[in-house]
This record gives C-alpha cells, sequence and structure tokens, in this order.
C-alpha cells in the first residue's frame, strides 16, 4: 500500500496525568502514517485524488491545541480517528505522539505511544418477523447509518423466507448490507444489540419471532470463533435467506473457512434442493 508520512510536527500542547502537564503545557512531536493508494494522484499528477498532506498537519495542530487528555493513548486513538473520519481515502493511518520532556527523573531521550487503526469491510445481515417488517428494518438501517463510525455502502433488496430452525412462526423478511467501520467486530455486535434492543427484540424463543435481527456475516477476512462471537456467520452454506442477499452485494466474495466464492455456495445450494 502507499504511504503518505508526516513525521515529527512540533506541537506545544496540554495533555498529560500531572496537573503541570495540563496547565504549563509541553512540546509533542506527531508522526503520522498514511495508507492511501496514490496510483491515479501520481498517474495524472492530481492533489485532488490524494490527501493534502499539509492539510493533515492542520488539522493535527489544531487538535492538539484543542483537546487535553490525559493519556497519550488517548491522544493517538481520537487522532487517527478523526483523520479517518475527516479523509474517506486514506484506509488506515498510523500516528505516533511522543514528548521528548515528560516528567520522567531519569536520562531518556524521547517517550511515544503508537496506534494503528483502519476501516474494515463487514456484511450485515437483517431480518424481521412481527408486525410491520418492512419498518423495523428500515429504521434499524437508519440507526446503523447514523453511528458515526459506520458507514453503509450498499443495501441488498429484501427478500421474503420461511423461517428456518423448525418454530412455527410468520415469514421472514431478510436481506444484507455491506458497511465500512472503524469499530472492532465486538463494539460492532454491541452497536447491533443496541439497535435490536431499541426495536423491542425479546430473546424468549431460540430461532423465535424477532422484530429485528441483525448479525455479522462477515468482517474483512476475519476467522473469529468465541463463546458470543462467530465470523463469518454459522452456517451460511445452508442459509438462503443469507446467500440470496450476499449474491447481490458480493457474488465474488470468498468465504474466509470453506475457501469458496458467495456464488459457488449458492449455486451448491441450489443443486441440494
Ligand atoms: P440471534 O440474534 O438469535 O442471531 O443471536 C444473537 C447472539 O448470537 C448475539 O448476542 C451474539 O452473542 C451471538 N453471535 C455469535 N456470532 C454472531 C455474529 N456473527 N453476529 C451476531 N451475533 C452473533
Amino acid at each position: 500500500m502507499d504511504e503518505i508520512r508526516i513525521e515529527g510536527l512540533k506541537v506545544y500542547a496540554h495533555h498529560g496525568v500531572y496537573p503541570q502537564e495540563s496547565e504549563q503545557g509541553q512540546n509533542f512531536l506527531v508522526s503520522v502514517y498514511l495508507q492511501i493508494d496514490a496510483r491515479e494522484a501520481g498517474k495524472y499528477d492530481d492533489l485532488s485524488q490524494s490527501v493534502d498532506y499539509g492539510q493533515v498537519c492542520a488539522l493535527i495542530h489544531s487538535f492538539m491545541k484543542e483537546h487535553t487528555y490525559m493519556l497519550l493513548e488517548a491522544v493517538t486513538e481520537n487522532m487517527a480517528r478523526e483523520i479517518l473520519l475527516r479523509y474517506q481515502t486514506v484506509k488506515s493511518a498510523k500516528v505516533r505522539v511522543s514528548k521528548p520532556n515528560a516528567p520522567i527523573p531519569y536520562p531518556f531521550s524521547d517517550v511515544s505511544v503508537a496506534v494503528e487503526r483502519s476501516w474494515h469491510q463487514a456484511y450485515v445481515s437483517f431480518g424481521s418477523n412481527v408486525g410491520d417488517r418492512e419498518e423495523y428494518i428500515r429504521n434499524g438501517l437508519l440507526a446503523l447509518e447514523n453511528e458515526a463510525d459506520i458507514f453503509l455502502l450498499a443495501t441488498s433488496s429484501m427478500i421474503e423466507t420461511e423461517p428456518y430452525g423448525g418454530v412455527e412462526m410468520d415469514p421472514v423478511l431478510n436481506g444484507a448490507v455491506r458497511l465500512k467501520t472503524l469499530l472492532t467486530p465486538y463494539e460492532l455486535l454491541e452497536v447491533l444489540r443496541r439497535i435490536e434492543e431499541a426495536a423491542g427484540r425479546e430473546r424468549t424463543v431460540h430461532w423465535g419471532p424477532r422484530t429485528l435481527d441483525l448479525d455479522i456475516l462477515f468482517y474483512d477476512d476475519l476467522i473469529l470463533e468465541e463463546e458470543y462471537l462467530t465470523i463469518p456467520h454459522i452456517d451460511m452454506k445452508n442459509r438462503d435467506f443469507v446467500l440470496g442477499p450476499m449474491m447481490e452485494l458480493a457474488p465474488g466474495l470468498v468465504h474466509p473457512v470453506y475457501r469458496k466464492t458467495i456464488q459457488d455456495m449458492w449455486n451448491e445450494l441450489q443443486e441440494k434442493k
């Protein structure tokens, strides 16, 4: 990946755990490494296709001045987020902030904290089979869109499917979205659960009726098997209501466990019927 580097930008600011640090301030050195695709900007010698590093320096400078954090971890975390939200063409940002005059009673040359944060691409399924199903889904997607760290990129159509798992209930309206997010998988799950709860979802019967069900299908090409989170979502190869919407969004996407495309999984499921 191509990279823009800003190194050692000096800013006098007021971050630190000790009162004299937040009151009197000190010099900080900020270095930022931005992963971009510089091909088009390079080919056409066109700044508008890249990131103006002068502007990024101005952003860093005012960010450092306008906030007061105790920890360098908080400075770097929030600065990386600000840069990624401001410059959507930046795929990943590594931010290092150092405090060469930190109040440490030993000789040292520098102390710093660095974090690297990126956009992630995820697919989330939605389903509803109670009341005004479309309304529950529309409101759920609106709530997702209103999250600061989530951008919806594409939405499948809604398809009606018979309920899965052997419980007697009304047909389900299903679909999926592609999104990009700065959230970790667990943070994304938390957001989905909050939106489900706001829709009045009660977890009484497993596989039971639901006002709104939101599940993470894929998160980059992550494979995760933990107690509360399995990614990719389980048993996808047998589920029309997952593969159908995914066929609209990303037929060529390769499932990182099965090592098959959505299209291949879809074809195999149709042959089984
Ligand atoms: P349900 O809403 O009935 O599909 O179940 C939701 C629960 O399944 C959540 O509370 C999660 O802890 C767990 N879970 C495991 N993997 C996933 C996933 N990929 N997406 C959403 N929920 C998951």
